[in-house]
């Protein structure tokens, strides 16, 4: 069970030694409490007098022997005890996905990394608006400086290296999953070149969930049984066009707004069929998003509006999103004549 209180003006005793409870004081501090620390269990260690009778007593198991008595007395006298992990000994790294953009597709593993981290280093795709609710730590926007340029993949990298050697928890969120096209491997390289302690949690990618967003299965029985995805960054060339073109399976495009046009005429001059479907998913899972639903014969006039973020399908499955929405419309139609019909 998980319980939200205001600690606002709360006298909160932080228990353990400073180090292993820093993390502990400072998620107290954000949350508005009044914090008293105390370091050693016989006080010998203190900055200041202590509040006589705490709101509540965060206890952090930093290893110490000799606490039991100060918490028991805490407990007889009715104060509440938070236990409290002690914060790591030496800073590390988390690569997080963070999925399409939507808080409900973080994973729990994502939200202990961010509830645990001293610094969030985020990207332009990450799940950013909501961020400040689901930790305390320090927001640095790497996707993005004052001059609205990238912050470049190596300066990303050496602020990751830097803080974790400063002892902090750091925590790297990214778009989707980390590992698709979005540069996690060499972020876990460099922390390992620097022996940095690292770990990846994998994310929800947006190539299967954003086609999942307009109703779009990039697998369907006896339509697809396979999918590729493909970077869009940049052209793809003419062998690649042939082998696409002749797997026969979905194709499931990220990054691929600006290539559209050399894409699609690369698939047609590789002998797939123009009538083939093809949509394109704007911005999954967040606010506006939309799906052009068009023909590998015209999509690029189709699509002449769409603009990054934004998934590319390619293939039968986009009909099955279509037959499945018609068929939902049709059912809403007639739920709407029955009612109408029995009002009259
Ligand atoms: N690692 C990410 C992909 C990074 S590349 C993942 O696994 O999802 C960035 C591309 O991802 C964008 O150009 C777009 O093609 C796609 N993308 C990410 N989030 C998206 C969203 N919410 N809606 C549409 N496309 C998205």
């Amino acid at each position: 069970m998980q319980l939200t209180i205001d600690l606002t003006g709360r006298d909160v005793l932080v228990t353990g030694s400073a180090h292993a409870a820093r993390q502990a004081v400072r998620r107290y501090e954000a949350a508005g409490a009044a914090v008293y620390r105390l370091s050693t269990p016989d006080g010998a260690d203190t900055d200041g007098p202590l509040p006589e009778r705490p709101f509540l007593v965060a206890a952090v198991d930093d290893g110490q022997r000799g606490w039991e008595p100060l918490l028991d007395r805490c407990r007889e006298a009715g104060i509440p005890i938070a236990s409290e992990p002690a914060a790591g000994e030496s800073g590390h790294v988390t690569l997080v996905g963070g999925g399409p953009g939507s808080l409900e597709l973080l994973t729990v593993g994502a939200l202990t990394a961010l509830r645990d981290a001293d610094v969030v280093f985020y990207d332009r795709l990450a799940p950013q608006a909501e961020l400040a609710h689901l930790t305390s730590a320090e927001l640095v926007d790497v996707g993005k400086s004052p001059g609205h340029h990238k912050v470049a993949q190596r300066d990303i990298e050496k602020l990751m290296v830097d803080a974790a050697l400063t002892g902090k928890n750091v925590v790297r969120l990214k778009g989707g999953d980390p590992y698709v096209f979005g540069r996690g491997g060499e972020e876990v390289s460099a922390c390992v070149r620097t022996g940095i302690p690292v770990r990846v949690i994998p994310g929800v990618t947006s190539a299967i969930s954003v086609p999942a967003a307009a109703g779009i299965p990039v697998t369907h029985r006896e339509v697809s049984h396979m999918f590729t995805v493909v970077s869009g960054h940049a052209p793809l060339t003419e062998k690649e066009h042939l082998h696409l073109a002749g797997l026969g399976g979905t194709i499931v495009v990220l990054m691929g707004i600006g290539t559209l046009p050399q894409l699609a005429a690369g698939l047609r001059r590789a002998g797939m069929d123009h009538a083939t479907p093809v949509a394109v998913v704007e911005r999954g899972y967040r606010p506006g998003q939309r799906t052009t639903i068009a023909e590998l014969g015209t999509i690029e006039t189709a699509a002449a509006s769409c603009a990054n973020p934004a998934v590319l399908v390619i293939g039968e499955v986009v009909r099955v999103a279509e037959c499945n929405r018609a068929h939902a419309e049709a059912t809403a139609d007639l739920d709407r004549l029955a009612a109408s019909l029995f009002e009259a």
